[in-house]
């Protein structure tokens, strides 16, 4: 919001594989900037393999005045291919970017090497100074590769240290997760706002197919009552509605500094919650 009071908000898409995926998205974008995030995000491939989807998107939104962050990993390609997109960036008017490792892309053998993103973030720093406000991942409920809970908090410390501006966690449906990864992240010396990441709840088997990809957790007695709804879509609807704003009221009602919405590129389910929240400008 631009107002100074209102809390943080920002949108995450990732960019459609069709023209009629990126049409449908860019009436999307629209309708949501009625909220006035911001800005908007754009998820970056596994391996880079949307580079030039994340660039045009990324471009077109600011092409059409909208403050939008690409993020990014080096996913395999050299500094000097790095180096240039970043620059690129730049010299289009971009100035946020969302710096992550990113994960092994599918069907990649041994030898594949992943950058870390306290790594990358550093690159940025020393290549291109203050020009990026740089957001990072973190992970309340911890990130599945991590060695222990410690650790991960640690490494977290580590990419604030190299530069990062801010950090948007992982999506998660358990406030007290995000209020004791705050106290842990203040303990280690983290002074920087971390957005909860919220994940509107849509379609029962996508979020467990996401869940399980990226070790996010869905609470038993959560997973018993949507399992429970079947093949009622508008129920699950319904109820996932009230639960995320519920949520949401309760991180920001303790202290969240704002939300970063998972929209899966969808208007309603965001726009249901943030308009529930009152968080529309006057
Ligand atoms: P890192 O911070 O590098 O951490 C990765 C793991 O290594 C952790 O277990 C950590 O404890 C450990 N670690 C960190 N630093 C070190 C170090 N220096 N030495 C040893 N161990 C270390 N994925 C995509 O492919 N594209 C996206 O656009 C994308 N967007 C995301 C946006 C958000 C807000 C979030 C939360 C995640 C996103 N992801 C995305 C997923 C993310 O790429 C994966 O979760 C990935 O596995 C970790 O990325 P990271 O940047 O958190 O990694």
């Amino acid at each position: 919001m631009t107002d100074t009071d209102q809390p943080h908000l920002s949108f995450e898409f990732f960019p459609p594989k069709t023209p009629k995926g990126r049409e449908k998205l860019l009436n999307v974008r629209q309708k949501l900037s009625e909220f006035e995030p911001d800005y908007f995000s754009v998820t970056y491939g596994a391996g880079g393999s949307t580079r030039d989807n994340t660039k045009g998107l990324v471009k077109h939104f600011h092409n059409e005045g909208v403050p939008v962050a690409p993020h990014l990993s080096f996913g395999g390609d050299d500094e000097e291919t790095i180096k240039a997109l970043i620059a690129e960036y730049k010299e289009a008017g971009i100035t946020r970017m969302v710096a992550l490792r990113g994960d092994m892309p599918s069907g990649v053998g041994g030898g594949y090497e992943m950058i870390y993103a306290n790594e990358l973030v550093a690159f940025i720093r020393k290549h291109f100074g203050d020009h990026f406000h740089l957001a990072v991942a973190a992970y309340p409920e911890i990130h599945p590769q991590a060695k222990s809970y410690d650790d991960d908090i640690r490494y977290l410390k580590g990419k604030f240290d190299a530069g990062a501006d801010s950090g948007i966690t992982q999506y998660f449906y358990n406030p007290d997760a995000y209020f004791y990864f705050m106290d842990q992240c203040h303990k280690a010396g983290i002074t920087q706002p971390i957005y909860p990441g919220v994940m509107p709840i849509i379609n029962f088997q996508n979020l467990t197919r996401f869940s399980d990809a990226c070790g996010a957790e869905i609470p038993r007695w959560l997973r018993k009552r949507l399992e429970a709804y079947g093949d009622d879509s508008a129920s699950i609807k319904a109820f996932g509605e009230e639960l995320v704003t519920e949520l949401c009221e309760t991180l920001l009602d303790n202290g969240a500094p704002g939300l970063h919405f998972y929209t899966m590129n969808q208007y309603e389910p965001v726009a249901n919650i943030v308009k529930h929240l009152g968080l529309q400008p006057e």
